[in-house]
Order: structure tokens, then C-alpha cells, then sequence
């Protein structure tokens, strides 16, 4: 299976693109504006979006993209996401107001858009790899997702601060390889990191000693905020040096 990154960064600016990535060539989890880089048919082969939660930066080209394929495809896009986070899309983003609702478009027989909702330890396969939702701790109803390939699995955290019962999910998983997970805030910034149910390189590295097979395991930072991305990143790295950590990099490609 293949993971193609296409943003990875906690904010935009220059190059920095927020949460999206692509897996193989039709499901794209996440859809920050990483997606805005795809070309109008690549897009258009995108079937199925998985959601982490209803944040912008993970949402925000959802929209847009959806537009973008309007009238290129004769089938509809499927966002998988908690009932919490599908009520968000319906009440606040496709409501008429701030976008067209395409779960009626073009017409609510043949709708571009269709919602299916996927709850904590639900899995569903696609191209013969198998997604699984896990549970996280944000401030908002919020889910990680495993991808098992049968090579190899990949854990991506979405937004999420420290939380047993994450750590417990993973230790599950037999053939863990890669987890991702987010970094947002710098060690200064701990208090709002906790406000906003982040990790810091602190709160991080302290909840890394849950994981129970860690030589197994390649651990990616990524949704580190712009402005202090390099030295978060560095205290990352000091402060985890028993653990295998790299940052994840927006363009990489990840296969498992
Ligand atoms: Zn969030
Ligand atoms: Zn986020």
C-alpha cells in the first residue's frame, strides 16, 4: 500500500499545507489544504474520504474539491467520519450558507456526496487494505485511523493528546511499523498544547513509554505549527532519542 503526504504542517504559509494525505490512487484521509496541490484529475478519482474530526485544517478543501469534480464523475464521493463529525459537515459547511449542500446535488437521488458514518473500532476495507477507527482524546469527538496492508500496519494519530486508551489500540496491533502522530506545539507552548488536547515534545515523548514494542515501531511527527516547526521538531528529537522519530515531510511516500 502507498501513502502519499500531501500536507502535514499545523498551519499554512509559503509551502506548508494542513493534514491530507493519499492513500493509493482513490482515498484521501484528511482534507487540508495539502489536497489543493492535487491536479483536477486526481481529484476526480478520489471515491472515499476519511475524516479524523471536523477541524479546518482537516476539512478545509472538502468543499472546494467536491466543486472542483462536479459533472467528471458519475458516481458519489463517500466521507467516512464519526456521527459527531458528519453532523458538523451537515449543520456548518454543507448547509447552503457557507457551501451548497452536495448530499442533494445534483440531485438527492444522484448525489455527489454521501455520508457514512464509521464509530471507534469499525473497520472498512478499501483497495485491500483495511482502515480501522481508533480512539484519541481531542477537543473535539475525534478518531485515529489504522491502516493494515497485511504487510505491515500504519497508525495515523489525526489531533489527539495523551489517552490510555490509544496506546492500549496500538499495542494491539501485531504488525505496527509506522506511527504517525502529532506534535503541535512546542514545550513552551505546553499549556495551550493541554488547552487544546495536544501533544508537545514533552507530553509526547512522556506518553511514547505506553507503547509497548517500540524497536518495531517508526515513529513520524507531524501537524507541528509553522512558526516553531524547527524547534519543536529539535526538542522532539532530544528529548525521544531512545526512540526511532523523524519528522514526517510534506511530498513523502510512505509504503507498507
Ligand atoms: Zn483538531
Ligand atoms: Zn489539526
Amino acid at each position: 500500500m502507498q501513502l502519499r503526504i500531501l500536507g502535514c504542517s499545523g498551519g499554512i504559509g509559503g509551502t506548508n499545507r494542513t493534514t491530507s494525505m493519499l492513500l493509493g490512487e482513490r482515498t484521501l484521509i484528511d482534507a487540508g489544504t495539502g489536497v489543493g496541490d492535487l491536479t483536477v484529475d486526481e481529484m476526480a478519482r478520489i471515491d472515499q474520504v476519511f475524516l479524523t474530526h471536523a477541524h479546518l485544517d482537516h476539512i478545509a478543501c472538502l468543499p472546494m474539491m467536491l466543486d472542483n469534480v462536479l459533472g467528471l464523475r458519475d458516481r458519489p464521493v463517500t466521507v467516512h467520519a464519526n456521527r459527531a463529525t458528519l453532523q458538523v459537515l451537515r449543520d456548518h459547511v454543507f448547509n447552503w450558507a457557507i457551501w451548497p449542500d452536495f448530499s442533494a446535488i445534483p440531485s438527492p437521488e444522484a448525489a455527489m456526496l454521501r455520508f457514512a458514518a464509521m464509530e471507534i473500532g469499525e473497520t472498512r476495507e478499501v483497495d485491500g487494505c483495511r482502515i480501522t477507527a481508533l480512539p484519541v482524546l481531542h477537543t473535539v469527538p475525534a478518531v485515529a485511523y489504522a491502516f493494515d496492508s497485511g504487510a505491515a500496519t500504519l497508525v495515523f494519530s489525526g489531533d489527539t493528546t495523551d489517552s490510555p486508551e490509544f496506546w492500549r489500540a496500538l499495542n494491539a496491533i501485531d504488525n505496527l511499523r509506522t506511527l504517525i502522530v502529532e506534535t503541535a506545539f512546542a514545550d513552551r507552548e505546553e499549556g495551550l498544547a493541554r488547552l487544546s488536547k495536544h501533544f508537545s515534545p514533552r507530553l509526547l515523548v512522556g506518553a511514547l513509554a505506553q507503547l509497548a514494542r517500540p524497536e518495531a515501531v517508526e515513529v513520524l511527527i507531524t501537524h507541528l505549527k509553522p512558526a516553531d516547526h524547527a524547534l519543536t521538531m529539535r526538542e522532539v528529537l532530544e528529548q525521544g532519542a531512545g526512540y526511532r522519530i523523524a519528522r514526517l515531510e510534506q511530498g513523502q511516500v510512505i509504503q507498507f
